[in-house]
């Protein structure tokens, strides 16, 4: 005990920082083989259209049951895999198990259009806009059952590749979302330069909502201004009936939060899709 009290701050930090990249380490080094496994697998989250009150979409949101390190959330491990260059391989994981949820969806006759996240990377690909046509026609999809939600603060970072992607992508009839917006350096102005359908405003907007004015206008002036330019506006995060009340009030067209619905597993939202969607 009193050796380690002796120690210098800095070896404390730096032995924190192996212990640190040790982790992240076993983290990319498992992530192969998480996905092969099924210790990766996706929820879903549904999203609230206002108007009408049911849902029309939901969100796949992956989830990693590590067997040594327990449940590692995506917000640790998708930039541990962007870094480490295997970005490709959740995503081409992450389009495969949401289409082909979607194919058993539209079976049993349940209508909804899934988005999925990628990362701004994916973009970089060539061929993305291809390989999720091929996968569409092998399952028999509308293009407009997929949505595609991509970043804000990342995806302004390198703007030319990526819009041309995009573009691509929107031609085929998927629709795409510009997510975590508000988290970025961009101005509302610039979302004319993408072809999105849908800007979801980050939750981080919601945090000071209960005594902060200055952020309430914000909010609902950005809510405005998309609106405006033609975006469908969704916000995340909602966890309560007030917040919920007053994004309705500011014209918002579709909600997602705790408040609504849970991320939930595929067999979950089945048995409470009549529930969700007013059957
Ligand atoms: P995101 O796409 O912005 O997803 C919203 C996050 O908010 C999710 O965290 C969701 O579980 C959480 N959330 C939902 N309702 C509430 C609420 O009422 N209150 C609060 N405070 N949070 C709520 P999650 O699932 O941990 O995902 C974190 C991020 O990881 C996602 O942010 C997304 O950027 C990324 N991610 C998740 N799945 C994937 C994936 O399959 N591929 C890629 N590339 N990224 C993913
Ligand atoms: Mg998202
Ligand atoms: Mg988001
Ligand atoms: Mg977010």
């Amino acid at each position: 005990k009193k050796a380690r009290h002796s120690r210098s701050a800095i070896a404390y930090y730096a032995e924190n920082d192996d212990i640190q990249q040790l982790r992240e380490l076993r983290i990319i080094d498992s992530l192969p083989k998480g996905l092969q496994r099924n210790q990766v697998y996706m929820v879903y989250q549904a999203k609230q259209d206002i108007a009408t009150g049911r849902c029309f979409q939901v969100e796949a949101l992956m989830r990693w049951e590590h067997d040594e390190l327990g449940v590692i959330s995506p917000g640790e491990f998708i930039p541990l895999a962007e870094y480490a260059g295997m970005i490709d391989l959740v995503s081409q994981w992450a389009l495969d198990q949401v289409l082909a949820q979607q194919a058993k969806w539209r079976a049993a006759g349940i209508q909804l259009c899934v988005a999925v996240n990628l990362s701004t990377r994916d973009l970089d690909s060539e061929t993305l806009p291809q390989e999720i046509a091929a996968r569409l026609a092998y399952y028999q999809l509308p293009p407009e059952s997929l949505m595609i939600e991509i970043t804000e603060s990342t995806l302004m970072a390198d703007l030319t590749k990526a819009v041309e992607t995009l573009d691509k992508i929107r031609a085929l009839g998927v629709r795409l979302a510009i997510d975590d917006f508000g988290t970025g350096h961009s101005s509302l102005a610039y979302l004319k330069h993408l072809p999105v359908n849908e800007v979801k405003i980050d939750k981080a907007f919601l945090k000071d909502l209960e005594q902060d004015k200055p952020s309430e206008y914000i909010l609902e002036a950005s809510i405005n201004i998309a609106k405006k330019l033609g975006y469908e506006v969704t916000v995340e995060g909602i966890e309560t009936l007030e917040i919920r009340d007053r994004l309705v009030a500011m014209g918002v067209d579709t909600l997602q939060g705790m408040y609504y619905a849970k991320p939930m597993r595929a067999a979950e939202l089945e048995m409470n899709w009549a529930k969700l969607h007013h059957i």
